[in-house]
């Protein structure tokens, strides 16, 4: 691919950084503007929104998100050897960087959010399922982000996705399918990265139903975790410790007792919350 800006080739800002890849911070560089440029124009239109990145690293990412033409990139990042690279980039694209130094688990990005705001990163894989489920359990919903284009392991992004039948189905799909559309757009190759993981990658992108079913998210949690907690076993048992009458609870939502978590799907899941929430 020819140039996507004028600031030096990525290899050259981590040597000149010296940002050596440390495994404690996720850290798997994407350095070909090939992949990082279809990311970002997988996430669409940015010339009206705030993107909020987190984990820039050296900042190929958001070099090719501010390249696709995004009104203004805020990114979180908790290494500080990468804060003067970043420093540089957002000195070539004046007034459209924001760089925050902190671990983007402490923060809350809707404080960043000013109008649309869609949220793209090549995620560490150490935190990424934690902030996904940040960002699908905010109170307000439609919540602050009208999209999340993401990179995760691939097995988490089948998990994402996961529907009844799938060997990936659980907590997460079920969280993640109640709240949102869900999608994996394309995988990416270990050769991909510096350094290279052990495992594929893929780009999930996440769209907030407009009218997800109420559900008691408390509830939500507790009885997919009892559920997939003991996944090989009937309802009656694995929700037995939840409450006393958990098999007229089950009968309750409109389910059998003998069916095991795989089989329900996602609106059953939150019929058992109602049923569990219930005094
Ligand atoms: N975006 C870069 C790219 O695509 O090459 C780097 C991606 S790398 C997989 C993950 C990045 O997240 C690293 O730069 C790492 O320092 C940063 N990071 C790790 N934990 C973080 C946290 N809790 N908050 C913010 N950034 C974090």
């Amino acid at each position: 691919m020819a140039q996507i800006d004028d600031l030096p080739p990525l290899r050259e800002v981590i040597a000149e950084h010296g940002l050596d890849a440390r495994k404690s911070l996720g850290q798997n560089f994407l350095l070909d503007l090939n992949l990082t440029s279809r990311i970002a124009r997988s996430a669409g239109d940015l010339s009206d929104c705030t993107v909020i990145e987190v984990g820039p690293g050296p900042g190929g990412l958001t070099r090719a998100l501010l390249a696709a033409g995004a009104k203004k990139v805020i990114a979180i990042e908790k290494d500080r050897r990468c804060l003067p690279a970043l420093f540089e980039i957002a000195e070539h694209y004046k007034g459209m960087l924001e760089v925050i130094e902190g671990d983007a688990l402490k923060c809350n990005p809707a404080d960043f959010a000013d109008g649309s705001v869609k949220i793209i990163a090549n995620l560490p894989y150490n935190v990424g399922t934690q902030l996904l489920l940040g960002w699908l359990t905010t109170d307000e919903w439609p919540p602050f982000w009208d999209s999340l284009t993401l990179m995760f392991q691939k097995e988490v992004g089948q998990r994402i996705v996961s529907d009844t039948g799938d060997k990936a189905y659980g907590r997460l799909g079920v969280l993640a399918n109640w709240r949102c559309h869900t999608d994996i757009l394309f995988d990416l190759n270990p050769k991909a990265f510096t350094p290279p993981p052990k495992v594929t990658s893929a780009v999930v992108q996440l769209h907030p139903r407009e009218k997800p079913l109420a559900c008691p998210l408390k509830a939500l949690a507790q009885v997919t975790a009892h559920a997939f907690g003991q996944r090989r076993k009937m309802l009656r048992a694995s929700l037995k410790s939840l409450k006393p009458d958990a098999e007229a609870r089950i009968e309750a939502a409109g389910l059998k007792p003998t069916s095991r978590a795989e089989e329900i799907d996602v609106t059953g899941f939150i019929a058992l919350a109602h049923s569990f929430n219930r005094d």
